[in-house]
This record gives structure tokens, C-alpha cells and sequence, in this order.
């Protein structure tokens, strides 16, 4: 994987490797830029580095991020739009002795000021060799750490090791998508996503051409645009996407594009099928896989006319398995549910995390060993149940906890409610996700009692968590209602949220 990375600087100098804000940058201009910042990395580097890499739509963050995978250390992206104070407990709990940075100006004065001695503006590299020079550490090196939301309040790192990603990358290849350097890839990801790892990542092994979509307001109009503008051939979205074009998708007609896949979150059946006559050429697959199984790890190809019953309560089938990894579904006991049974999907092989970062605790519940195929076998909980149905597809029947999708992004309520709990006077807190007709889901915090102040739980909240985490409303209440068992009734509470 990394020699076809390296092959892509040498025999496609003269292609476009990155489209950002209007430039192109040919893979020749991203080579040297990718040894040049090799260089300023060389004296900071012992083995098995960790290097944070602040994530700006800049192609000198992109070198940064391949300069990193080539000197075989590990890179850890952060987002300056996420509150400092979240970011500054990713760098302790990762232990970030150096930072990347192609644009300071993102950066808030505190942030710049705190991490001074571990800053490192890459804005005016000088250019190094034009074919970057490939370190080959061991498979079991990290390739990156990402972080995502903990219910405990605290973001949980998930290692990715080399190998992880060699065998994702070794899988997409041998599907057939085809890929060459004639493709030319959307990147609408933030970087912190691991999603956007296929859309960067992926394409530079094939010679083919990044585009990628600013953090606008209106990132998913934006989309379109780069979409149409750039004849754009393949995709890699969330679902939430079309919810969101929904009502325009008489206006939209976008034959370039050959593939399209859905990731994330739930796939609709219904909107997919009307998406379909947006992008008449494009094969539509839905792809499935937590950040813990690197990037996706199971595939549903949609036939084109999308008119199967492949879909469970309107959602369309996560598929089957990439080769190479093991799934199971189980109860909550750990033993496998019988056939057409719904369980708890569990994965297990080369893409799957080695355990989380510095956190025993979790990886004990999170991971359990079982005999499967006659040899032990390390699986992880991905906490989404599911069922197989008759010609071995994996159907999406829901969460087992109140993990939520927020446009895809990954969402614990329970770390809301620990914040909203620390203000004070607060009693209690429940946060709730609610989805309206047009299909977008929003957050609603609930607080106990009516004395809470709303006004001092929002602020608190915009320091701890990233924006698409803040809830879109608070409701303080005297009192929570309580079902037959005293429980809090959720649904009840549902029942409050302002239409
Ligand atoms: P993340 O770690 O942010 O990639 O989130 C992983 C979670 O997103 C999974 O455990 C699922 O709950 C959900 N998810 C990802 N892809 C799909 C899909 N195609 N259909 C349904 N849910 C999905």
C-alpha cells in the first residue's frame, strides 16, 4: 500500500494530485512539499512518534498528513473549530509533544500560547526531494489515532494501526470500483473523521485527484457545486447529505459521477432511490464500519433501480463483510443469537483496533475474546443491532445505547448530559435526539429543575464539546416524568420537543 503511494510521485508527476480552493497542485508540487515537511520532522523524531496535525483545508496539512504515514510515525488530526479545551485534553491524553500547522490563524491566542514549545508552522516549507522516502516500521505501528465521543465526558482515542489500514486499502482494491488516475475524488470529511481518511487517502494510491469541499456554512451546497463544476466520478458521503437536497433534487443532474458510496449512518431506501436519478451513472453502495474497524468494513451494493426489499424499517442493508474480517452477532450474555436471530454485531481481524488509547477500562467492556472457527478470536462491540437475513446480509436494526448520528458525526448523549450535570444547581440531565420530517436530527437537552440556568449550561457546553454536539434547545423541567418502573420516560419527554 505504501510502495503504490510512493509509485503514485513517481509515474504521475505531471497530474493534479489536490484541488483546493481553486489551485491544483500536481503530485510532482506535493511531493517536494511532503519532503520538505519530512525535514522539519526529521530532528523532532524518535521512533514511533505521535504528530498532531491541525486540520485546515490547506494542501501543506495534507502533505503533512502523508509526510507522517511515509516516515512511519503516527498522525493525530485536530480540529481548531472544537473547543480548545477538548483539544488540549486529546494532546495530554496522547501525550503530543509536536504539532503541525499549515494556517496559524485558525489557532485561538491561548491555544498558540499554550502550545508554543510544540508548534510547528508549515506554511513556507522548503521543498525536499520530489519522490517523498517511504520508512517501512512494523504493521503493528499506528498509523494514526483518532478521537471520538465518550459518554464518560471525555473523548476516547482509537489507535489504528499500519496494517489496519494496508487491509482496508487491500479490500477497496480488490472490489472492482476500478479506480484510476482518471478518478477524481470528493473530500467533504473533516479530518478528525475518519471517513475522510478514503477520500484522501485512497485516491493517492491510484494517481487520481482529491477535491476537496471548504468548511463553508453551507458545506453540502457547497458540495454540489464542486460536484458538477469538476465532473466529479466518485463520492464517499453520509446520508445526511441528501436529506438535506432533498428538496432540490429536480435541480440537480450530476451523470459524471461512477460511484457513489453512503456511509455513517442509516441509509434510507426511499431518498436513496430518488438520489439515484440525480447521479443516473453512479453505482450506489451503502457502507458500514465504526472508526474502531478503520474506515468501513462491511458493503451493500444497491442494484441500480433500488426497487429490492433489501431494507429493514426503511433502511437499507449494511451488506456482507470485507474479506478478512469475522462477525458475529451476540446477546447480551456474549453468545451468538441464532440464525435470522437480531444480536449485537461484533467484529474481529486486521481492520479492527488493538483497544483504545490509555483507557483498560473501556477496552474491558468494549472487547471480549470467544472461540470462533475453532480459534480464539479478539472481537469488538460495535454496540449497533443487527440481523442476517436469508442470503447473509447484514440488516441495520438500530443502537443498543444512546450513541447518536449527528450529519454523521458521532455522538454520545451521555458526555452532553455529564457536562450539563457539572453546572450548578443542576439535578439531572437527559439528552434526547430527535429527527424531523425532512429527516435531519437534531440534539435536546432536558434539566432538572426549572431553576437550571439555560444560559450558563449552553456556554459551559460550547467550551466542552464541538458545535455539532451543542443541543438545539433546553428544556429545564421541575421535574422528569417517571414511567411505571421510575425510570425517566423518554418517550415522554420526546413528546416535549417543540415541533
Ligand atoms: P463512526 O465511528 O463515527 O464511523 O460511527 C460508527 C457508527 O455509525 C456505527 O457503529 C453505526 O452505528 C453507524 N453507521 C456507520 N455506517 C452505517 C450504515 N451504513 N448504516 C447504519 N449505521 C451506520
Amino acid at each position: 500500500m505504501f510502495y503504490e503511494l510512493k509509485q503514485s510521485f513517481s509515474r504521475y508527476p505531471e497530474k493534479a494530485a489536490f484541488h483546493i480552493s481553486g489551485k491544483s497542485y500536481t503530485y510532482a508540487e506535493f511531493g517536494t512539499i511532503v519532503s520538505g515537511i519530512k525535514e522539519i520532522l526529521a530532528p523532532a523524531l524518535k521512533k514511533d512518534a505521535k504528530i498532531g496535525i491541525i486540520a485546515c483545508d490547506h494542501i501543506n496539512t495534507y502533505a503533512a498528513l502523508v509526510a507522517v504515514l511515509c516516515t512511519g510515525d503516527t498522525f493525530i488530526p485536530i480540529d481548531p473549530s472544537h473547543p480548545d479545551e477538548r483539544n488540549n485534553q486529546i494532546i495530554l491524553q496522547s501525550e503530543l509533544k509536536f504539532i503541525l500547522c499549515a494556517d496559524l490563524s485558525v489557532l485561538s491566542d491561548d491555544f498558540k500560547q499554550n502550545h508554543k514549545q510544540r508548534l510547528h508552522y508549515i506554511n513556507d516549507v522548503l521543498p525536499g526531494s520530489a519522490v517523498p522516502f517511504l520508512a517501512e516500521p512494523p504493521d503493528e505501528q499506528n498509523a494514526y489515532i483518532l478521537f471520538t465521543s465518550g459518554s464518560t465526558g471525555l473523548p476516547k482515542g482509537v489507535p489504528i494501526q499500519r496494517k489496519s489500514l494496508s487491509a482496508f486499502a487491500s479490500s477497496v482494491q480488490s472490489y472492482g470500483y476500478n479506480i484510476s488516475p482518471d478518478d477524481r475524488f470528493l473530500q467533504i470529511f473533516d479530518l478528525t473523521f475518519d471517513l475522510s481518511i478514503f477520500s484522501w487517502f485512497i485516491p493517492l494510491l491510484y494517481g487520481a485527484c482529491v477535491y476537496t469541499v471548504p468548511k463553508t456554512s453551507n458545506r453540502f451546497a457547497t458540495a454540489v457545486e464542486i460536484l458538477e463544476e469538476n465532473k466529479i466520478t466518485i463520492a464517499l458521503t453520509v446520508p445526511s447529505l441528501i436529506h438535506f437536497l432533498r428538496p432540490y433534487f429536480d435541480e440537480i443532474l450530476l451523470p459524471d459521477l461512477r460511484l457513489w458510496l453512503f456511509c455513517g449512518e442509516a441509509l434510507h431506501r426511499d431518498i436513496t432511490a430518488e438520489w439515484q436519478k440525480c447521479i443516473p451513472n453512479a453505482f450506489i453502495e451503502n457502507v458500514y464500519g465504526p472508526t474502531e474497524a478503520t474506515i468501513f468494513c462491511t458493503r451493500y451494493p444497491c442494484s441500480k433501480e433500488i426497487n429490492d426489499d433489501k431494507a429493514y424499517n426503511g433502511i437499507l442493508s449494511i451488506g456482507k463483510p470485507f474479506p478478512g474480517l469475522s462477525t458475529i452477532l451476540v446477546d447480551e450474555n456474549k453468545n451468538i443469537v441464532k440464525p435470522g436471530e437480531t444480536g449485537e454485531l461484533c467484529l474481529a481481524g486486521d481492520q479492527v483496533t488493538s483497544g483504545y488509547l490509555n483507557n483498560e477500562e473501556k477496552n474491558r467492556t468494549a472487547f471480549f475474546d470467544i472461540v470462533h472457527k475453532g480459534n480464539i478470536s479478539r472481537f469488538y462491540r460495535t454496540g449497533d443491532l443487527c440481523f442476517l437475513d436469508n442470503e447473509g446480509d447484514y440488516m441495520f436494526a438500530g443502537r443498543l445505547d444512546t450513541q447518536v448520528k449527528i450529519q454523521g458525526f458521532r455522538v454520545e448523549l451521555g458526555e452532553i448530559e455529564n457536562h450539563a450535570r457539572t453546572v450548578h444547581h443542576v439535578d439531572n440531565a437527559v439528552a434526547l435526539a430527535h429527527t424531523d420530517d425532512r429527516g435531519n436530527t437534531s440534539i435536546h437537552l432536558f434539566v432538572e429543575p426549572s431553576e437550571a440556568n439555560v444560559i450558563e449550561i449552553a456556554s459551559l457546553l460550547k467550551l466542552k464539546v464541538p458545535a455539532y454536539m451543542l443541543p438545539q434547545k433546553i428544556y429545564p423541567l421541575a421535574e422528569f416524568p417517571l414511567n411505571v418502573n421510575g425510570k425517566i420516560d423518554k418517550p415522554e419527554l420526546k413528546k416535549l420537543i417543540c415541533k
